[in-house]
């Protein structure tokens, strides 16, 4: 093995933490980990452009990192869940532009989602939580959540958007009074709590659009509303947006405790009929 060579596989990318996911787990985890619960929790990823500051699967490992974070806070509140297997791309057109983006059609996302819950659902689980990591692919995963139930009657599907819950607070939490989106001081600093080493805020200079140009893209009311805006593929003005320099860790963590604090409430509410 040349020196080069040697230095690669030396490099330590990143560490992942505990609860398993299904991954990681043997089917007989699985098993007996449907002796105690039905519910399932679904890491929507994607691999996409994010400036040259973030990894292209920086969705897939946030998504991963809430679904285990919530699935700590569940068992500790008497409500377990399984995390289940990472779906790693969703519909990301908008950034094929750029290198190594990979995305999938929207019908592909539904079938891929369909053919991941029935098969868990071969398996014992009844209950679906979907947990987006890139808010591109609600609209597909709404309507797999929906086919799902239709096919499996017994079966309930939850699609859960934590953008509107963070979109309220994320004033007080970062630093920046600019515009922030996709790969900005929030996104960054969410993967600097669990990546650090992938991450280089460095490396992307702020880039800006007006806020009117903003709500076109991602506005908050959009998103409390539940509604959506499209547009055609590459118009996406540049492949992040905000101050991704300005990113901290701890940003990160309130972002994470906000979304969790949330998703955990849900789910307790509605899957377990815990009204406290
Ligand atoms: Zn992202």
């Amino acid at each position: 093995m040349n020196d080069k060579n040697e230095a690669l596989r030396d490099v330590l990318l990143y560490v992942q933490k505990g609860p398993a996911a299904m991954t990681e787990m043997s089917s007989h985890d699985v098993a007996r980990a449907l002796e105690r619960t039905d519910v399932v929790l679904l890491p929507f990823g994607a691999l996409e452009a994010h400036g040259d500051h973030l990894p292209l699967g920086a969705d897939s490992m946030e998504a991963r990192e809430i679904c285990r974070r919530a699935a700590l806070q569940l068992e500790a509140d008497g409500c377990p869940v399984v995390i289940g297997p990472v779906i790693p791309f969703g519909t990301s057109n908008f950034h094929l532009g750029y290198a190594g983006t990979v995305s999938l059609k929207p019908e592909t996302l539904i079938a891929l989602s369909r053919d991941v819950c029935l098969s868990l659902y071969q398996s014992g689980f009844r209950r679906f939580v979907f947990v987006h990591g890139h808010d591109g692919s609600l609209p597909s995963m709404m309507v797999a959540a929906q086919i799902l139930v239709e096919e499996t009657p017994d079966a309930e599907a939850m699609v859960l958007n934590w953008l509107t819950p963070l979109s309220k607070v994320y004033h007080t939490i970062q630093v920046s009074q600019a515009t922030e989106g996709h790969g900005g001081e929030g996104e960054t600093s969410r993967l600097l709590v669990t990546h650090p080493e992938l991450v280089h805020p460095d490396r992307s200079a702020p880039f800006h659009v007006t806020r009117e140009e903003m709500r076109k893209l991602q506005g908050p009311e959009h998103i409390k509303t539940g509604g959506a805006i499209f547009y055609s593929t590459r118009k996406y003005p540049h492949y992040y947006i905000g101050t991704p320099g300005l990113a901290r860790s701890e940003t990160g963590e309130k972002g994470y405790a906000v979304i969790v604090e949330w998703i955990c409430r849900v789910i307790k509410r509605d899957l377990f009929g815990r009204t406290e």
